[in-house]
């Protein structure tokens, strides 16, 4: 099986369809999507709606509980709060249920997904550190994908050490756990503004993919939705 592994949609119309495109052309059986389907830009419903009429399974992230209203941004930095609060207004009450009844975590196939931490859906790991610990929260599987950071990198634990990489393919070996994010499908943070996803063959092989996209019409959509300018801005930079 070939799984394409999305993460941190944010609402971008055109860096989504453009992934899809890709994904269409790659032999994928399946598309997992591990959170945060909305927020920060510009097209929350059409975002929704394509994960919806494609069947995709997603996972509720940060975002897409505050967008629909099952919890308060408070946490969030102003920029984020206010897109949040946008968002929510903007949603269908169609599309705000489906977000709700979307699951925390899951298992696939045998694997694990999580939007932040298996052990805390809002926990960000952003260094092997942080990686170390979540390996006893794998509920007995070797592999987690995991989001939220919308930085692509792969952690693995062998003889008891953990230790990141962030080559193009990692390929998964018996003995060995893992712990990959497929990075960011549409507010990369990695300095690389490409739209980023991975492709995953359970035959022991997840490969790291970039998709250019329309990135001057989403920043303008941002811009022009009210939103704050440095979401748009930071769409160019990939940070
Ligand atoms: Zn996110």
């Amino acid at each position: 099986m070939r799984y394409a592994i999305i993460s941190d949609i944010h609402s971008n119309l055109e860096a989504f369809r453009s992934v899809l495109g890709v994904i269409d052309s790659s032999s994928v059986d399946n598309i997992i999507c591990l959170g945060d389907i909305v927020g920060y830009g510009a097209d929350p419903n059409e975002c929704v709606e394509i994960i919806k009429s494609r069947n995709i399974s997603s996972l509720i992230g940060n975002h897409d509980r505050a967008a629909c209203g099952l919890t308060e941004p408070a946490g969030f930095n102003p920029a984020a709060r206010q897109a949040a609060l946008w968002t929510r207004s903007e949603l269908t009450d169609e599309n705000k249920d489906y977000l709700k009844n979307l699951p925390g975590e899951d298992v696939v196939d045998g694997f694990m997904i999580v939007h932040g931490a298996p052990s805390d859906p809002d926990k960000y790991i952003l260094s092997a550190h942080d990686a170390a610990p979540e390996f006893q929260h794998l509920k007995n599987r070797s592999l987690c994908f995991f989001g939220h950071t919308h930085v692509s990198v792969a952690y693995s634990l062998s003889d008891g050490r953990v230790s990141s990489s962030r080559e193009r393919v990692c390929s998964i070996r018996d003995g060995v756990s893992y712990l990959i994010n497929p990075g960011s499908v549409g507010q990369p943070r990695d300095r690389d503004p490409r739209a980023s996803f991975v492709i995953y063959d359970d035959r022991g092989e997840a490969e790291f993919r970039r998709v250019e996209y329309a990135v001057e019409i989403a920043r303008k959509k941002i811009i022009d939705s009210g939103l704050d300018r440095f979401l748009g801005e930071r769409l160019t930079v990939g940070y």
